[in-house]
């Protein structure tokens, strides 16, 4: 399949299934924003649950943190947004479009005659670069003036190193120790695009790690290797996950190391998340702007020091749609094309699927009944109108990994009919394991 295919049947899909919409769509939409239907919100719900479950749940050495959209402007000054978080930027003076001054479409050089405006064809319409910053404004309280500008975050970090004596105190944790967060953030991106994956709102999935100078690189090398783990245990294709080091100009000047990991999508190898040695940059920053003391009294080693911080950052909506992409796939069956996303049963939106085989003897009273036992512990979908294999290809579609059918042998045996969405095979089991049979299979990989 072409790739460019791929993604506008994904897009499709998604619309139809109820996983993303345009936003405000019936207005035209709005650039670059999208919304989350029924199975979407649900499949990122998932994603963020095993994130936060493996982070804040599975260790005792990380606290969870939720902090405001808007923080105090002077945070942005201290982050170097307010003076770095910057594009170079070229406008059309013709047709008035914006583009990014590396954009690869424009011919020649901005500013001199020969270039040309990849919209509207003109030459030497297209101004010198400039500085745009992609943080998005907006005032606090009744007077739109310079003093009372606030920035949407554009990231999830600054919430967290800004609360850590917060959080370190309340919690009596000792370093090391760590502060994950989810959450929204805005950048007026320039060139957003492929669909889900540059957005100007997006949720962030971010961890920082607080450590003991001169420990920062073995926790940095660990880190790493859970934050590879955590994404291979969504079910992604493994072939299709790689490091990517930022050496060179690509190394944030503060950074002692950063490695990102990044995805296969069809329109190249991009990050999914960025793991950073961000030493003592950040609390440095902080402690200079706030004039607030941020160091730690380490009492093993009766000093004090401003811990250097690991960072663990992928984006929620990111992850969403790679585990979209590496699932989707199209079968020839029986003639016709079998549309499948084989989402890992642990992240897929709906379970299971129950279908009375057809309405009557008695059969949508059983599969009701077991459908409402099922939904008090699983994401269940009941289905009883069309013939039956149209009713597992619908599942198929939405990734529901199981079909559960009630049929005459329920009535006489006790038992319902379970079939798998990869394999399309069909097994028999007692109705009173069926909901035991599905949780074992929650946890387990893909296909088996
Ligand atoms: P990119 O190079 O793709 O712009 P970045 O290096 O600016 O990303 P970070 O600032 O490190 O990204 O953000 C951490 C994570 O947040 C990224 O790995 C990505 O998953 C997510 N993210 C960043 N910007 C966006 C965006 N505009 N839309 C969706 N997710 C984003």
């Amino acid at each position: 399949m072409a790739d460019t295919a791929l993604m506008d049947k994904l897009v499709s899909l998604c619309k139809r299934r109820g996983f993303v919409f345009q936003s405000s769509e019936i207005y035209g939409g709005l650039g670059s924003v999208w919304d989350y239907g029924p199975l979407g919100v649900a499949l990122k719900r998932n994603v963020k649950d095993r994130w936060w479950s493996s982070m804040v749940h599975a260790r005792d050495d990380i606290e969870g943190l939720d902090a405001a959209i808007l923080m105090h402007p002077r945070v942005w000054e201290a982050s170097g947004h307010v003076a770095g978080f910057t594009d170079p930027l070229v406008d059309c003076r013709q047709c008035k479009n914006r583009f990014r001054a590396d954009d690869p479409r424009i011919k020649g050089t901005p500013g001199q005659p020969d270039a040309q405006c990849p919209v509207c064809g003109t030459r030497g319409s297209l101004t010198e670069p400039r500085m745009f910053n992609l943080m998005f404004k907006t005032f606090m309280g009744p007077v739109e003036d310079s003093a009372s500008v606030v920035y949407l975050r554009p990231e999830t970090a600054q919430g967290i190193y800004v609360n850590y004596l917060n959080v370190l105190q309340s919690s009596r944790q000792k370093i090391p120790f760590g502060i994950a967060q989810i959450g929204k953030a805005f950048r007026n991106e320039i060139t957003p695009g492929n669909f889900i994956f540059r957005t100007r709102e997006f949720e962030q999935m971010e961890m920082q790690f607080f450590v003991q100078p001169g420990t920062d690189g073995d926790w940095f090398d660990r880190w790493r290797e859970w934050r590879m783990e955590w994404h291979r245990s969504l079910g992604l294709d493994p072939a299709k996950l790689q490091w990517h080091q930022h050496a060179g100009s690509e190394l944030a000047h503060y950074a002692k190391a950063a490695f990102d990991i990044q995805y296969q999508f069809p329109f190249g190898w991009q990050e999914i998340e960025g793991i950073h040695n961000r030493g003592d940059f950040d609390l440095g920053r902080h402690q200079e702007f706030s004039g607030k003391k941020l160091e730690y009294f380490d009492q093993a080693e009766n000093r004090r020091y401003l811990p250097y911080i690991v960072e663990t950052s992928a984006g929620a909506d990111r992850v969403t749609l790679t585990l979209l992409v590496d699932a989707y796939r199209e079968e020839q069956v029986e003639g016709e094309t079998r549309v499948v996303l084989g989402l890992h049963p642990g992240v897929a939106p709906i379970k299971a699927g129950v279908f009375p085989l057809v309405k009557k003897d008695g059969m949508p009273e059983l599969a009701t009944t077991l459908y409402h036992e099922l939904r008090r512990e699983l994401a269940c979908f009941y289905d009883d109108s069309g013939a039956i294999g149209r009713r597992y290809r619908r599942m198929d579609e939405a990734g529901t990994p199981f079909g559960i059918t009630v049929d005459g042998e329920t009535l006489a045996a006790r038992t319902v009919t379970i079939r798998h969405r990869d394999s399309m095979q069909q097994e028999r089991v007692g109705l009173d394991r069926v909901e035991g049979y599905i949780k074992d299979k929650l946890g387990a990989t893909p296909g088996s």
